[in-house]
């Protein structure tokens, strides 16, 4: 989230600098001749400032997860504040304004979370309402008003109409505009289930346990934390098919999945690496400690059989466990081939075992 407001920061800093640029060099196309010059360029230098500040407050705070929220409500304040008074500035509800806003609320709604953006939405509003009738009533600048406001200044009223009109026509299209953010949301955490989970166990797959260990060995080689890695094999797999057949062997695959699964704690993590192998992804754990948990996962699964239509069938596994503290300079592809090197010689010195690398 940091990242993302300080890509707001940025693009905010740019674009207060040349709103200030192009008035310092002659008006800005969308403010009327007769602005205050003086007064806009010193809204915009605050402006600037203050984005530019956020942006490098955005940049200091990256990897300060507490700092996010409080970045992001920074983001859409700040937003809404500047935006709010280059609304007044090119005239309430006038075509830059109400671009600004929808342009806002879009993007406030996809990078953040949807209070944060409603925060800043009605924070908009409200300023704007709030000025809008201090022009109306007299008592903010009127020469300030470009062409729009000025309009529909000829009643005192008219303001405060236009304001409630447009509000609601703001409101339907922000409805609209969430339902179809909403709904692509919705399909895009769909694939991104579909192309991280294995189908048949209901476990993660292959492509998500080598995403996470890269980011958790990453971790490891920062912080110095052990990660460890898990393979087991299914013993004698292959005859489980011959004997009751392919449909009864997914199913003993699922069985086994979900007792392995629930052998790990909530911060590990298990997928299926193969056909009948299961890896698991132990952060912060050593040697010991993963192969503690690779024997808990190794009795779970001999202790409760397999309940096919023919009786109970008992299925073990034969497990290898590698670990690594950073300083081996180890990454997914040597752990794999450690944890797969024990896997092996458990495999060879009489399965349903555990072996360390
Ligand atoms: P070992 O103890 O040496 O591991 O013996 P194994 O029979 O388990 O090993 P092998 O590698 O010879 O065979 C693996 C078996 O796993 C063969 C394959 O049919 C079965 N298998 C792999 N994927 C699936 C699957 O998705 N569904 C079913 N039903 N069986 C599968
Ligand atoms: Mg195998
Ligand atoms: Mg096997």
């Amino acid at each position: 989230m940091s990242d993302r407001c300080y890509a707001i920061g940025l693009l905010l800093t740019g674009t207060t600098f040349f709103i200030g640029l192009a008035q310092a060099l002659g008006g800005w196309p969308f403010l009327p001749p007769e602005s205050h010059a003086t007064d806009l360029i010193a809204f915009n230098v605050a402006a600037f400032l203050s984005w530019a500040a956020l942006a490098v407050a955005a940049r200091v705070a990256r990897e300060r997860e507490s700092a996010a929220i409080p970045l992001a409500l920074a983001t859409v304040v700040l937003y809404a504040v500047t935006l709010a008074a280059f609304t007044l500035f090119t005239g309430p509800f006038g075509a830059p304004g109400w671009i600004g806003f929808l342009g806002g609320a879009v993007i406030g709604y996809v990078v953040f979370p949807r209070w944060v953006s409603l925060a800043g939405l009605f924070l908009y509003v409200a300023l704007v309402i709030v000025g809008a009738q201090a022009i109306a009533t007299g008592r903010f600048d009127g020469t300030m008003l470009g062409p729009a406001a000025r309009a529909v200044m000829v009643e005192e009223s008219a303001i405060v109409r236009g304001a409630i009109s447009t509000l609601l026509m703001s409101g339907l299209t922000f409805t609209i505009i969430m339902w179809i953010i909403d709904r692509w949301r919705d399909r895009e955490a769909r694939f991104e289930r579909l192309a991280t989970t294995d189908p048949l166990t209901g476990v993660a797959n292959r492509r998500l346990l080598f995403d996470q260990s890269k980011r958790e060995l990453a971790r490891t080689r920062r912080y110095g934390t052990p990660t460890s890695l898990i393979i087991a094999d299914l013993d004698h797999f292959k005859t489980i098919n011959d004997r009751f057949g392919h449909i009864v062997g997914d199913r003993a695959l699922s069985h086994a999945a979900a007792v392995l699964g629930d052998a790990i704690r909530d911060t590990d993590m298990i997928a299926r690496y193969g056909g009948e192998e299961f890896g698991v992804l132990l952060p912060m754990t050593d040697l010991d400690g993963a192969a503690e948990v690779a024997e808990r996962c190794r009795t779970r699964l001999a202790d409760r059989p397999f309940a096919s239509d023919a009786g109970p069938v008992t299925i073990t596994a034969s497990l290898g466990v590698a670990t690594t503290t950073g300083k081996d300079g180890s990454d997914v592809d040597d752990l794999l081939r450690r944890a797969d090197d024990a896997l092996l010689r458990a495999k060879a010195t009489g399965r349903n075992k555990t072996e360390r690398g």
